[in-house]
């Protein structure tokens, strides 16, 4: 029987229990305890703020631990920037945050000063090139237009893509420096509707912080857990990025733009500064920006907290969270913490009413994300096994509200259960009834468009190297403040979520979703729908050239589907059979644990042991960051590299191996099916 007819309740009892318990209230306390100072990674105040969340745990009858890294983290020593122009004047940046009236926050002084993690430190002067917002198509741009950026500092306006990645390529189009600024077309509603604090725009002065870093965990312990007496790289091995990065302000940018002559930029490329036109260069204006940051081997602290599952504690529903934040983190990542102590609470409630779910539950709240996935990476690193053979699925909040609109993201088979449970929780903009509706409207299809895992939070881990079904939901947009002076309370209490029905709205879907996988008998995952996802490539390849062809994948995926039609049927016979007790009991468990392991390991086949061309970490070969923009997803991302290869250098052994990589596809999609069969 199931843990939830064990302890008394109905299902739709334990929903309503859950659901009518969470509060507005207790939520925005959280979150302004959590966000009254800054806490970065490796801080003293960080390390408090985990302290909190353990204390909180155990007060609602959750066992927590501690779990401890020493990682590689990166800090700012000095930095400085001066505008030198023609005629010989000067001017110097003051690269600083402005305090705001009747924000108290916006004072403390110990907000970490504005920079980029793992940035080298160096000292560059040169001439400046405008390069929109630092993509490859951009650097195209720029090279057609004759504009040659070799030995110049780039500005990139920030926002379109992982700002790792605009360093990269103003790195491989051969600048000796970038600066990137928010622009208020991409930050401030285009610099009509005021600022902060007259309203929820980014003020001219406001910088995003960041990291650098394009790959995942602790630098120095690439795919094994950074424990105390582990073996460490040196620094001489790491793939730093390499060329000085700084993020400025609007209106520190705005001086430097102004003094661009050259070519008029594209249409597309004028931003909403006060200029008549946004010009190329290169120069003649110069800049000179200087960088000194250090590498520090620094203690991380995640904190977890467990609730045994009564009948399969050895199978684990995960939900995750980071807490470190750049500044006050009243956006990201706390309101995802407040909602994950919120749910916290709630299900201490129901324990004290007699529930006990059926597989076991656990809290994870990561450290050091912010640096580059760091807490969450070590933590799976550390327990890959274990996590691999009883993980059922990794529920990922990062920043839980920082606009408006619901968003979720999932891999395929966890589709419907997210679907499921946005339909049982009020849309907190009070506009439709659900949660399920609203989303419905974003798009008007009627139906949700659910979104695909990139990388750029703690979910990659669990996907892309453990190979663990995996969501990922927040309520947002574009949010202005991401990674500022002002992303604290006052913001959230005055523009982000003013009643905090948002988080309520975020602590119920994510709280369901947890319910539901660690108290339904029979898991209702779904791959029908990862054979329709993945039959969007017959698109992309079948016309992509003479040289290769598609044809592996289309018996590949005609077996997932067979698979999972046929499994869709032995679910509803289990289901049949647990609510009739057809079998004795013995025997329904076996069979049930053994249809459930079937769905809850399946995806751990899309995992090519060895890893994706050119890195062995990532290892699912259908979703994979883009190389592109490191946050967005990529569909089958080694046959994607594998094809812009073989469209540049075109000859045989770039298209043999682009051959090879769909090949893997077809074999991973094929073993999927098969695992799924359950058939040797
Ligand atoms: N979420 C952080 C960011 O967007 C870290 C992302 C990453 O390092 O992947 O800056
Ligand atoms: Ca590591
Ligand atoms: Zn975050
Ligand atoms: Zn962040």
């Amino acid at each position: 029987s199931t843990g939830v007819k064990d302890s008394g309740f109905t299902l739709d009892k334990l929903e309503d229990e859950f659901l009518s318990g969470l509060s507005n209230n207790t939520i925005s306390k959280f979150l302004k305890e959590l966000t009254l100072e800054p806490h970065v990674a490796g801080t003293a105040e960080d390390l408090a703020t985990a302290k909190y969340v353990f204390d909180h745990f155990e007060a609602s009858g959750i066992v927590a631990h501690y779990s401890d890294y020493s990682v590689l983290l990166s800090y700012p020593i000095r930095r400085s920037l001066s505008l030198h122009l023609p005629d010989g004047s000067l001017k110097d940046f003051t690269l600083k945050e402005e305090a705001v009236e009747g924000d108290p926050y916006s004072t403390n002084p110990k907000v970490i000063p504005t920079f980029f993690a793992y940035s080298p430190s160096g000292t560059i002067s040169s001439e400046v090139v405008y390069v929109n917002y630092g993509r490859e198509e951009d650097f195209l741009t720029l090279k057609d237009e004759g504009v040659n950026v070799t030995g110049t500092v780039v500005i990139a306006r920030i926002g379109k893509i992982f700002r790792g990645d605009i360093a990269a390529n103003a790195a491989a189009a051969g600048a000796a420096a970038a600066i990137t600024y928010s622009d208020p077309f991409d930050y401030a509603g285009n610099g009509s509707q005021g600022y902060y604090p007259s309203s929820q725009w980014l003020p001219p002065s406001g910088v995003q912080r960041g990291s650098l870093f394009l790959t995942n965990g602790d630098p120095l312990t690439p795919g094994w857990p950074s424990v105390p007496d582990a073996e460490r790289l040196e620094i001489s091995q790491v793939q730093f990025p390499k060329i000085p990065v700084l993020p400025v302000s609007a209106q520190d940018a705005l001086p430097i733009l102004e003094a661009l002559t050259g070519k008029v930029a594209p249409q597309e490329w004028q931003g909403g500064l006060q200029l008549s036109s946004y010009r190329l260069g290169r120069g003649p204006a110069k800049v000179k920006l200087s960088y000194e940051g250090n590498l520090t081997m620094a203690p991380i602290r995640n904190v977890i907290g467990m609730i045994t599952g009564s009948e399969e504690p050895d199978r684990y529903i995960l939900l995750g969270n980071h807490r470190d934040a750049w500044t006050f983190g009243a956006a990201d990542p706390n309101s995802g913490t407040a909602c994950l102590l919120e749910i916290a609470r709630g299900f201490g409630n129901l324990l004290s009413l007699g529930w006990r779910p059926r597989r076991t539950i656990i809290f994870c709240s990561w450290d050091a994300e912010e640096f580059g996935l760091i807490g969450s990476s070590e933590w799976v690193e550390r327990n890959l096994n274990l996590l691999a053979s009883r993980a059922v699925a990794y529920l990922n909040v990062d920043s839980a509200v920082g606009g408006p609109n619901f968003d979720g993201r999932a891999t395929p088979q966890l589709d419907n259960i997210l679907l499921e449970v946005t339909k049982k929780v009020k849309d907190p903009n009070s506009v439709y009834g659900t949660v399920y509706e609203a989303w419905s409207a974003l798009n008007g299809h009627g139906t949700p468009n659910i979104g695909r895992l990139g990388s750029g939070s703690d979910f990659s881990a669990f996907l892309h190297h453990a190979g663990i079904p995996s969501c990922d939901i927040r309520y947002q947009t574009l949010y202005p403040m991401y990674h500022s002076l002002y992303d604290d309370y006052n913001w959230m209490e005055r523009f982000g979520d003013p009643m905090f029905h948002r988080h309520v709205a975020v602590s119920g879907i994510w709280g369901l979703l947890a319910i539901h996988l660690a108290g339904d008998a029979v898991l209702s995952f779904n791959y029908a729908n990862y054979a329709d996802e993945l039959e969007v490539i017959f698109d992309n390849l079948l016309q992509a050239s003479e040289n290769i062809t598609a044809n592996p994948l289309f018996p590949a995926i005609s077996k997932l589907r067979a698979a999972a039609a046929q499994l869709g049927a032995e679910m509803i016979q289990m289901k049949i059979f647990w609510l009739h007790q057809v079998l004795t009991d013995a025997q329904t468990l076996s069979k049930l644990r053994s249809l459930n392991d079937r769905m809850l390991l399946a995806e751990r086949s899309f995992l090519d042991p060895s890893g994706l061309t050119g890195t062995s970490w990532y290892k699912h070969v259908i979703y994979g960051p883009s190389g592109k923009n490191h946050y967005n997803s990529q569909l089958f991302p080694g046959v994607c590299d594998a094809l812009a290869a073989a469209m540049s250098i075109n000859n045989k052994a770039s298209w043999n191996a682009l051959q090879h990589e769909i090949w893997k596809v077809a074999r991973a999609i094929t073993n999927v099916a098969h695992f799924l069969s359950g058939e040797l």
